[in-house]
């Protein structure tokens, strides 16, 4: 099945705001192996839809649009829909019962402005919105199912949620017997791109409709397995047995699968073991502390701790040794070691993280070259360890990928299990 998403709005064609709706869409349809054939942004303009419409139609099996479906004026993608499909507009009663309800609560009248948001072309399927007040809707256009949904992000995502994904799975199957797809994302971290296909070639060359897909998302890299059969049973059977494989080759690396990030993987381990951590951070000046922090409820293991980016304050704050920061710099082995174990002693955490590098791009030398990080991990359980890290890329990604690093080294220290 084929398809093509067409974003609306003026805002897009002017560049003031990214078409993050296409490519979340887009993750979403490759999921149900519906194939992306098209990705259009057009204007908030009548005859530009319609001819967006009408083209659209005319080259894919399935068409999503995403805004102008608000209240306004420039609001076009309802009347350019109901009259490609020769119907008049109507009101949808649900949404204009919670659209009354939202309304009263806030103790105003519903407006003719605000009730443009409950329009829906008559006879459509109204796709119901959990979160926001303009549903979405389907119909079709020459037999071609057309599905408009709300601009807004967050709205359109739960839209999907809600029902829409399932109602696509449907589509999919009425237009042809299409194979199933079984699917995983494995997340690596501490790895090349390169070296993770190195590891992974040829696993899935003898087994029937098996892919492997590689994404870098620095500064993690994500390996994509899936596998196609008209039988769903069939296809999940061969991801289990693929499974084992992947995890022998590229096991050490991975520190999770699906959607969930290091931070919020590391974050969970965290509050599941009932450790405390603090934090002492030179280069990364809290960006530790605000990865560990991005799962709610992070005050379960987050204690605090320092971000001390000269070397006065890794004395004052962590009771580093002026001797050893004079015998060995503030980028090295001893110091992060005596970060880590003053963050604890500080705070009374059971795990001190530090870290201290280079983030460039001056300040390096031929010992110390831009890029280099020091990190160590304190703690009674945790151990004690220290890690170098060498990254020769721009100062953003050394200070992204030394945090990160700080993460990884809490997992393992932890024990992290692969998810
Ligand atoms: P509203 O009720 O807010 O008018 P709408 O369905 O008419 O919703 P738009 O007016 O096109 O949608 O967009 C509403 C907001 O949603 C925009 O201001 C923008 O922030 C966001 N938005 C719209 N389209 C996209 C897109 N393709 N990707 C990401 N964000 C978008
Ligand atoms: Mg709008």
């Amino acid at each position: 099945m084929l398809a093509e998403i067409l974003t609306i709005g003026d805002e897009l064609t002017r560049g003031e705001i990214v078409d993050t709706n296409s490519a979340w869409l887009a993750g979403r349809l490759w999921d149900l192996d519906v194939t992306v054939r098209w990705m259009t942004s057009c204007r908030d303009d009548e005859a530009d839809l319609r001819a967006a419409l009408a083209a659209a139609c005319a080259r894919v099996d399935l068409v999503l649009t995403s805004g102008g479906l608000g209240p306004t004026e420039d609001d076009l993608t309802c009347d350019v829909v109901a009259a490609a499909a020769g119907v008049p507009v109507a009101i949808d009663e649900g949404a204009r019962a919670r659209l009354e309800q939202f309304l009263s609560s806030r103790g105003r009248p519903v407006s003719e402005v605000n009730l443009r948001q409950a329009r829906v072309p008559a006879g459509a399927r109204v796709h119901a919105s959990p979160v926001g007040l303009a549903p979405g809707f389907e119909v079709a256009l020459g037999g071609v199912p057309v599905v408009c949904l709300p601009g807004v992000p967050r709205e359109l995502h739960a839209i999907w949620e809600a029902g829409l994904a399932a109602r696509v799975d449907e589509l999919r199957r009425a237009h042809g017997a299409a194979p199933r797809i079984a699917r995983r994302v494995y997340r690596l971290f501490g790895c090349g791109e390169s070296q993770v296909s190195e590891a992974l070639r040829g696993l899935v060359d003898d087994v029937a409709g098996a892919s492997l897909h590689y994404q870098v998302k620095f500064p993690e890299v994500l390996v994509k397995l899936v596998v196609r059969d008209p039988d769903a049973a069939a296809a999940a059977e061969r991801l289990a047995a693929l499974d084992a494989g992947l995890a022998a080759r590229v096991g050490a690396w991975t520190y999770g699968t699906g959607d969930e990030p290091l931070p919020l993987v590391v974050g969970r381990a965290l509050l599941a073991g009932g450790h405390r951590v603090a934090v002492a951070e030179s280069c990364t000046a809290g960006l530790v502390g605000a990865l560990l922090t991005e799962l709610p409820g992070a005050s379960g293991y987050f204690v605090g701790g320092a971000i001390a980016y000269a070397d006065d304050e890794k004395v004052r704050q962590l009771d580093v040794s002026p001797a050893t920061l004079g015998a060995h710099g503030a980028v090295s082995e001893e110091v992060v070691r005596e970060m880590a174990r003053g963050a604890r002693a500080r705070t009374g955490a059971g795990i001190g993280i530090a870290v201290s590098g280079i983030a460039g791009p001056g300040g390096g030398t031929p010992a110390k070259p831009v890029g280099t990080v020091w990190l160590a991990v304190d703690g009674p359980g945790a151990g004690h360890r220290t890690f170098r890290m060498r990254w020769p890329g721009p100062r953003d990604q050394v200070r992204t990928l030394a945090a990160w690093w700080a993460l990884e080294l809490v997992r393992q220290a932890i024990g992290g299990a692969r998810a």
